[in-house]
């Protein structure tokens, strides 16, 4: 029966094993293949991965902090994972542990259309900026970064050969000119996503250049924090207007590109929506 986790540190927050587990059950998947959350302290990490393929599991998903630490003990990574430096997707296969990054594919498929030479600015440095910051360069958008320090957002860019970005004109907030897809890979709105009432939407929104009034109906904006309620970035885009891609829509991507991986089927995106909003 080949079993399937989500390793992090924390993980009991975790979508992903009520979202799974409906998959699996969409698949027909049920009896036979399992999800479960297994929390790991960063020391342990390597041993627990090292004993996982005996103890039935065929593969992981790999959250914070762990997805530098995926990638480093992998016997072989796709062209994506290498160049983000960080996977989120692991898999056991007779020649060694496969290291994947489904943060980036996951993105992509959660937009409504083609980045294609859009202008796309990513607010973030960390982990999941790199993936996207990558994945929409791949995907022929003009990618600037910004982050709120700036020596990471430089070295990011200089990187991955695009552009940082600071807002327009001297203000300290951005034009809507600046941008025609807005990325938040920050942590900012996840307190009050997990705490409603925790702040003023427009203030959290101020740590990351953002004037809500700057959101216009052509822009699509896409926030990779989820909570049990809106971010501050999702509800005043939508308020304005805005095309909205929320953090759980990226989950569910991201999750779905990784059963492909493992089960070699076409997932069953709807079911694992309706799952991961339901948990
Ligand atoms: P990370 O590596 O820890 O990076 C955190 C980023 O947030 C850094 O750029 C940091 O800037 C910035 N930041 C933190 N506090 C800030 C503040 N007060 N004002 C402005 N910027 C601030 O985190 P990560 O792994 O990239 O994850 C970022 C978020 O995305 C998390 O909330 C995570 O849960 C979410 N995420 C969601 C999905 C999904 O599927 N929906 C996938 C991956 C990640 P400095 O460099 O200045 O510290």
């Amino acid at each position: 029966m080949p079993r399937l986790a989500v390793l992090g540190h924390p993980v009991s927050h975790s979508r992903s094993p009520a979202m799974h587990a409906v998959a699996l059950a969409e698949l027909g998947l049920a009896g036979d293949w399992s999800y479960e959350a297994i929390e790991v302290a960063p020391s342990d990490f390597e041993a627990l991965v090292g004993s996982l393929p005996r103890r039935g599991f065929a593969g992981v998903n790999v959250t914070v902090p762990h997805k530098l630490a995926a990638l480093s003990i992998a016997d072989s990574a796709s062209e994506a994972a290498g160049a983000i430096g960080a996977a989120n997707t692991l898999s056991f296969t007779a020649a060694g542990v496969r290291a994947e990054n489904t943060d980036a594919s996951g993105l992509l498929a959660a937009l409504p259309e083609s980045p294609a030479g859009r202008r796309a600015l990513v607010l973030g440095a960390g982990g999941s900026a790199r993936a996207c910051a990558w994945a929409l360069r791949e995907a022929g958008a003009r990618v600037s970064i910004w982050n709120r320090t700036a020596a990471r957002a430089k070295r990011l860019a200089a990187e991955l050969d695009v552009v940082q970005a600071h807002p327009s004109a001297g203000g300290w907030r951005w034009e809507p000119d600046d941008f025609d897809l807005l990325v938040n890979a920050t942590t900012v709105g996840l307190d009050e996503a997990s705490a409603p009432g925790a702040g003023s939407p427009r203030t959290a929104l101020k740590r990351v250049l953002i004037d809500a009034d700057s959101l216009e109906t052509r822009h699509i904006v896409v926030d990779l924090v989820y909570g049990d309620s809106p971010t501050p970035l999702t509800a005043l885009a939508r308020q304005r207007g805005a095309q909205v891609v929320d953090g759980l829509e990226v989950l569910v991507h991201q999750g779905a590109a990784s059963l492909r991986i493992w089960t070699g089927m076409d997932p069953p995106v709807e079911a694992m929506r309706r799952a991961a909003r339901a948990s």
